[in-house]
């Protein structure tokens, strides 16, 4: 068996991995991260990346559908139809430049990249492929970040007809109808997709609610949407099986048990920490349920062993197992780092997008803390672009103004979150944003309204 050795060895090389490993190379640690499958991981083979591309076709063509029929803007063109198996080819082409950048910033960066499966022998050590081919790489610092992966119903596995995420983001194919089972927001960003793209999609859902985790206020616009779009949705609705012949799901709700035909039943009920399969139970690390248990610096209960991304727990989200990546590569080169972040924005990519940073309204305490809301209606530049659905929803400190959540709905507010964490971070209170000349027109004018509607100077109200 071949051997080598490194300071740090990143096990998997998605958002959190690379990141860590890139930084690490450039701080000059001697750093090999070995991946499984490809560069990118999740996010940008199956996950966030190929997601945002269908959405992205899917709004064109239903733009171009649109125009089809009568419009406002007078636009005339014939019926369009879409060639999905170029849809696919096309988006594939996106994932691959992008993977291929994550290789070219490794290289770099001086990492050395292994392709392979990496089994743990012990906390400094690891091993990557059986017989001849086997290599063995010692290290003095391990770091985990092998992810997450789609939660498999037990009564209905992964196969055939029942597929994840993965499989419904390259359907050369579209299916006539689509069951989902699942309304967070894995289900519904593609399920809106496959909507606008012609399909008759049904979602169920187990909740009282689609996306769960949110209030009614915020996921209206979003389930407003969904009917407009002719999106059935079955709320405290439980998906019990597949039908005898195996073409419907069948599902169990208060009022009795129907059936759903479908072409496909994707399942999105949530992801599970990769934990399973590659040696990591011989090391007795403390668990935090079935995620790795890690303190302020991403540190597990082994000396030198680290852990970061969705292996880690909620959220699991890119730019958190990015920011944790980051953090652990500067804490092997000697700098004194621990997370510090007061917000991870969360967003749904739904129509409209939904953008939450910071504290909800059921998370504070109703008596000290004032929410001011203000919608796009009033917003010249989102009715120009025909879409005024939606609002932006701060919450502050009713003594200090301390902004202590901002939440959104609306189109293309995805883009707002980095000026919503922003504004947390450091520590801005309602003045701040309303002093802000937030330029004309655009919709970011609502954040500067809803903050001077918290001080009850609201302009356009
Ligand atoms: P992963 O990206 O899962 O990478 C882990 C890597 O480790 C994998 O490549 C795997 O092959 C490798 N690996 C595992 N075990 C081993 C081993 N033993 N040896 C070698 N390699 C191994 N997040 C967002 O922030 N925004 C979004 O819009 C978004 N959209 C999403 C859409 C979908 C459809 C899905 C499924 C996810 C989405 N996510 C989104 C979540 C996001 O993809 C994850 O949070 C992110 O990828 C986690 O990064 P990670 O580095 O922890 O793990």
């Amino acid at each position: 068996m071949k051997t080598q050795s490194c300071a740090l060895l990143v096990i998997g090389a998605g958002p959190g991995g690379y990141v860590c490993a890139t930084r690490a190379g450039q701080l000059g640690i001697d750093t090999i991260v070995v991946e499984a499958e490809r560069p990118g991981g999740t996010c940008l083979n199956v996950g966030c990346i190929p997601s945002k591309a269908l959405i992205h076709a899917a709004d064109e063509f239903a733009k171009v559908r649109g125009f089809a029929g009568p419009n406002a803007l007078g636009i005339s063109v014939p019926p369009p139809s879409i060639d999905m198996a170029r849809t696919v080819e096309w988006k594939d082409g996106v994932v691959k430049r992008l993977t291929g950048g994550v290789s070219s910033l490794l290289k770099k960066a001086g990492v050395r990249y292994v392709q392979g499966k990496a089994t743990m022998v012990d906390g400094k050590t690891v091993e990557i492929g059986s017989g001849d081919g086997a290599i063995r790489i010692r290290a003095e610092h391990i770091v985990i970040a092998s992810g997450s992966s789609p939660v498999e119903l037990p009564f209905m596995p992964f196969g055939g007809r029942v597929i994840s995420s993965t499989e419904a983001l390259s359907l050369t194919r579209l299916p006539e109808t689509l069951a989902i089972v699942g309304g967070g927001y894995i289900g519904l960003e593609i399920g809106t997709a496959m909507a606008k793209l012609g399909v008759q999609v049904t979602v169920v859902e187990a909740a009282g609610s689609i996306l769960p985790q949110y209030d009614a206020e915020l996921t209206r616009p979003v389930k407003a949407r969904l009917d407009a779009l002719g999106v059935t949705l079955h709320l405290a609705a439980k998906a019990r099986g597949l039908s005898a012949d195996g073409t419907a799901l069948v599902v169990d709700t208060a009022d009795g048990t129907f059936e759903i035909v479908a072409d496909h039943v994707l399942v999105t009920v949530g992801r599970t920490p990769n934990i399973a399969g590659f040696g990591l139970e011989a090391l007795g690390l403390a668990m935090d349920g079935s995620f790795i248990a890690i303190d302020d610096r991403c540190a597990t209960s082994m000396r030198d062993v680290y852990a970061i991304g969705d292996v880690t727990g909620d959220p699991m989200l890119a730019h958190r197992a990015m920011a944790q990546g980051a953090m652990v590569a500067e804490i092997v080169a000697g700098e004194k780092r621990a997370w510090d972040k007061r917000v991870i924005p969360a967003i749904c990519f739904t129509d409209p997008e939904i953008v939450v940073v910071g504290a909800l309204p059921t998370e504070v305490d109703a008596r000290k803390a004032k929410t001011s809301i203000f919608p796009f209606l009033a917003n010249g530049r989102a009715l120009s672009m025909e879409r005024s659905d939606g609002f932006v929803r701060i919450l502050s400190d009713i003594e200090t103004g301390l902004i202590l959540g901002i939440q959104a709905a609306g189109v293309g507010v995805s883009e707002m979150a980095g000026q919503f964490g922003l504004a947390i971070e450091m520590a801005a209170t309602l003045t701040d944003i309303a002093d802000t000349i937030h330029a004309h027109p655009t919709m970011g004018e609502v954040v500067q309204e809803a903050a001077l509607k918290g001080l009850g100077k609201a302009l356009h109200a």
